[in-house]
């Protein structure tokens, strides 16, 4: 999934119990879970140029799940906001709509065999599933009429 949809998704689903300030960063965090294909990057083929990695991961060369999209990475979350929920539980309860709707989408994502098309802005490649963009119409009427009744 691409960023906009985890940022939207994720936008949906924290205005419903939170305010909408708070629930933009909550979205924005929800984005920021991917930055770990930027750093397995990094690490991996020591290079810094960030069109590089994301035309990559849209191509499907880099591995599109690295440690924190995986079980182990899944644990070590829910125990941090296990033990957040203590200290704060507005906090813990954040983070867990931001990395659970992350996962979500991304093990939901519906790949097709064929072909997509491809476009290119500003450097970086595109090539969302019909799917994709419909979930993204879908997500703004959504927030659309959050507008007008909250
Ligand atoms: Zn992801």
């Amino acid at each position: 999934m691409y960023p906009l949809t985890h940022f939207l998704f994720t936008l949906v689903f924290a205005y419903t119990l939170f305010p909408f300030e708070s629930a933009v960063i909550i979205a924005v965090l929800s984005v920021l879970f991917d930055l770990d294909h930027f750093l397995y990057h990094l690490a991996k083929k020591k290079n810094p140029n960030f069109i590089v990695c994301w035309n990559n991961a849209v191509l499907g060369k880099e591995h599109e799940r690295t440690f924190i999209h995986h079980l182990p990475g899944f644990l070590v979350v829910s125990g941090l906001v296990f033990f957040i929920a203590f200290l704060n539980s507005t906090v813990a309860l954040a983070i867990a709509i931001a990395y659970y709707t992350h996962m979500f989408l991304d093990y939901i994502h519906f790949k097709p065999k064929e072909t997509k098309k491809k476009s290119k802005w500003f450097g970086l490649l595109f090539a969302p599933t019909l799917y994709e963009i419909l979930l993204d119409i879908i997500l703004v009427i959504i927030l659309f009429f959050f507008a007008l009744v909250i």
